[in-house]
């Protein structure tokens, strides 16, 4: 078996950061050799510096290692970063400029024009702009490539093979968002008990915005962005893990429910060809029956990796109406940003 990369995780002790320790736990391809958060936790060995939240118990190798500060250098060969976002524009810039590949789930940098907004199944050729990057940069051997927000890649996996097929023109997105979204401690419990909160700041802002760079083409050196109008309003809801989108879509062409249907539930990609370790068999998973998808019973669907989709309908405004699901700090983060690892990995992007 060939040698393992060695990973630093940034905001190691956080919410995604544990999902990242969690799946990197016997990946066969990464080890995890530095961890790093903020001065509240540096210095300390991750079982002290940690409130561990996840059920099974934190890795007894990574117990041991001592949190650093989020500079270079780190004991690693590439970078996860899931900081927050303003911490994040200046650390991974640094790990990049020192030669590291950093790969982030942060917003700081999703939506820079030499920045890949990568989700494998999608765009893997927007990788072409890290030859750009590095010119505009200054970057030697480092690099950032970033994974699109929790719920975007949820929206986004559901629209591309619509996209695809048919041409999507408009799509209107309602979302139900998991707390753990929200990071920890996150939403008091007093403001969510009995409650939901029709406000996470900057969330449809990101849905709006990235789902049109994400579908977007390569146009010569740069991303042409996709032509189509994208409206979200998100809401926090009382769910532990896994968002929820209510999707309504208006295609360019004419589809029966039988095509529609069979456009996403037949939809696999570059990773299940290359048979990636994270990808799932089935990237989008339709489910017939009346009450599914829901959070607790499908978000771990493919390992937490695939968005589970149902509900679909004809619709008396748009064409078609339907629900997706997906496991907001799996796919929609750590999950998400080893699958694009791994995609870096097999085209030749990471150096021991
Ligand atoms: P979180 O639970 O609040 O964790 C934040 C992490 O960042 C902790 O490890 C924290 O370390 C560290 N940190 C905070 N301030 C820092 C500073 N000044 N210097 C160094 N480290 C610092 O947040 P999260 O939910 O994991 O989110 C992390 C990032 O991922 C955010 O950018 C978020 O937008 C993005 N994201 C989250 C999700 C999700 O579902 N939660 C999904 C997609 C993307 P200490 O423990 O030492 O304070």
């Amino acid at each position: 078996m060939s040698k393992k990369f060695r990973v630093g995780i940034l905001g190691a002790t956080g919410t995604v950061g544990q999902r990242f320790v969690e799946l990197l736990e016997g990946h066969p391809q990464f080890e995890v050799t530095a961890l790093a958060a903020s001065d509240r936790s540096q210095g300390k060995p991750y079982r002290e510096a940690c409130v561990w939240r996840l059920p099974d118990d934190m890795p007894a190798r990574v117990a041991s290692l001592h949190v650093s500060a989020p500079q270079p250098p780190l004991d690693c060969d590439l970078i996860f970063s899931s900081l927050p976002g303003e911490m994040a524009s200046v650390s991974e810039d640094a790990f990049a400029r020192a030669g590291y590949p950093v790969i982030s789930n942060s917003s700081a940098f999703r939506m820079d024009e030499d920045v890949p907004l990568l989700i494998p199944e999608i765009n893997h050729e927007h990788l072409a702009l890290l030859e750009t990057q590095r010119r505009a940069r200054g970057y030697e051997r480092g690099y950032i490539v970033t994974n699109p927000n929790c719920s975007t890649i949820m929206i986004a996996l559901a629209l591309a093979p619509l996209h695809a097929r048919f041409g999507v023109e408009a799509c209107v997105a309602t979302t139900m968002q998991a707390l753990s979204g929200a990071g920890y401690p996150g939403v008091a419990s007093l403001d969510v008990a009995d409650n939901l909160l029709p406000h996470i700041g900057g969330e449809e802002e990101k849905i709006e915005s990235e789902t049109l760079k994400i579908l977007g083409r390569m146009s010569g050196a740069r991303i042409e962005a996709a032509d189509m109008r994208v409206s979200a309003q998100c809401h926090r809801v009382n769910v532990s893990d896994g968002h929820f989108g209510a999707l309504r879509v208006k295609l360019a062409r004419a589809a029966d429910v039988e095509e529609f249907t069979d456009a996403l539930a037949s939809f696999t990609a570059l990773p299940q060809e290359l048979r990636l370790h994270s990808a799932p068999a089935r990237p989008v998973i339709v489910r017939a029956e009346a009450d599914r998808p829901q959070p607790r019973l499908d978000r771990d669907a493919g390992r937490g990796m695939s968005v589970s989709v149902g509900r679909i309908r004809p619709d008396a405004v748009m064409d078609y109406r339907f629900v997706a699901l997906s496991h907001n700090t799996v796919r929609g983060a750590a999950g998400a940003a080893i699958l694009n690892a791994e995609l870096l990995a097999a085209r030749g992007y990471l150096k021991h």
